[in-house]
């Protein structure tokens, strides 16, 4: 691949407000680059183009591998487009679903909504940066609204750590389900379904139906025993179709329905502004923690006693505190 020249600040700024998407997709990688030097940049980036954020509805979307989620997006996506909206499809850890991890697999994955010019496709990389992909993909997800993308999916593989970081950064958090497999055969923690705002039960469709009709009591019974939610929403269960499309539209009403409500009741605003202070929170924890890992001293230390370490000799808790104290003690020093 030819290897691009690298934009100035102003050039991702103007690139990205004007819609071009080949500047917004530099920016993502900009932002997603662990090199200092690409992180101030990235931040002055970012603040440029946040007062242009926060119009879009963004909305999560996970479920195990082989539940349907590429085959729901597609024909999803093609709905929300169809309304006359600009659709953005983040999906983070495609690595983890087994050998389809290419940006190729994530573009065939998705074949008619990829090539069409209303739709933005992006696969985040996986969390080997520190901080993990999920800091990554909010800021990804504010550089598409920035580019006029006015619905989000973030699509996560619903097995682990990311959905509990993606739902900090969504607004509606969308849970497919399989009729028929229980919930431990699907890999289902009982945590991410409490989380979900609707709970849908796909492929219903042709002998699937009744078992599917027969889930969706199950689960809405199940969802009544859970204590109410603060935004007083309880979750919704609906069944559907990404293969036949069946279902669809009732379910982006609900999505919609749901966002004049929690509008209505301030619920949205709260949410995010709850989810702007987790931001810095979490970017905190990330700058920390990338400063002293990259930290040369730091790093000769921790190397110098790694079989100490992990041989139990030298309690973890104690060279851990011994290492912060160096850290700051550098610090000291190379502020006098
Ligand atoms: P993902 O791994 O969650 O992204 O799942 P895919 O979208 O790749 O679908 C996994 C398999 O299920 C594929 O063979 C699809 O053809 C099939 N599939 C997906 N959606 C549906 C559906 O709504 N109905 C039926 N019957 N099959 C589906």
């Amino acid at each position: 691949m030819k290897k691009r020249r690298r934009l100035s600040e102003q050039e991702y700024i103007e690139g990205v407000l004007a819609g071009d998407r080949v500047v917004l997709s530099q920016a993502i990688t900009l932002v997603e680059s662990a090199l200092p030097s690409d992180q101030l940049i990235a931040e002055n980036v970012m603040s440029a183009i946040l007062p242009f954020t926060g119009k879009s509805i963004r909305i999560g979307i996970t479920g195990v591998p082989g539940v349907g989620k590429s085959t729901f997006i597609e024909r999803f996506g093609q709905l929300v487009i169809e309304e006359g909206l600009r659709l953005a499809v983040l999906a983070v850890d495609p690595s983890s679903q087994s050998g389809r991890g290419s940006i190729l697999g994530d573009k065939t994955r998705m074949e008619i909504l990829s090539m069409d010019k209303r739709a933005y496709i992006r696969p985040s990389p996986s969390g080997t940066a520190l901080g993990g992909v999920s800091a990554r993909t909010r800021e990804a997800m504010l550089l598409c609204e920035a580019a006029g993308f006015d619905v989000i999916f973030i699509e996560t593989v619903g097995v682990g750590q990311s959905e509990i970081a993606v739902k900090g950064m969504v607004d509606f958090f969308l849970l497919l389900m399989l009729a028929g497999a229980g919930d431990e055969l699907q890999g289902i923690k009982k945590g991410i379904i409490e989380m979900c705002d609707a709970l849908i039960i796909n492929k219903a469709d042709g002998e699937n139906i009744e078992a599917a009709k027969r889930a969706k009591r199950e689960y809405a019974n199940a969802l009544h025993l859970f204590p109410i939610k603060e935004n007083t929403w309880l979750p919704k269960v609906m069944i559907g179709s990404g293969l036949n499309g069946e279902g669809l539209q009732s379910i982006w009403e609900m999505i919609l329905s749901y966002k004049e409500k929690m509008i209505n009741n301030g619920y949205f605003e709260k949410n995010r502004a709850d989810q702007r202070l987790n931001w810095m929170n979490d970017h905190v924890r990330y700058l920390l923690e990338s400063t002293f890992y990259q930290n040369p001293t730091i790093e000769k230390r921790i190397n110098d006693s790694l079989t100490d370490i992990k041989s139990g000799n030298v309690s973890a808790i104690k060279k851990a505190r011994e290492l912060v104290e160096i850290f700051i003690h550098q610090i000291k020093m190379d502020d006098k």
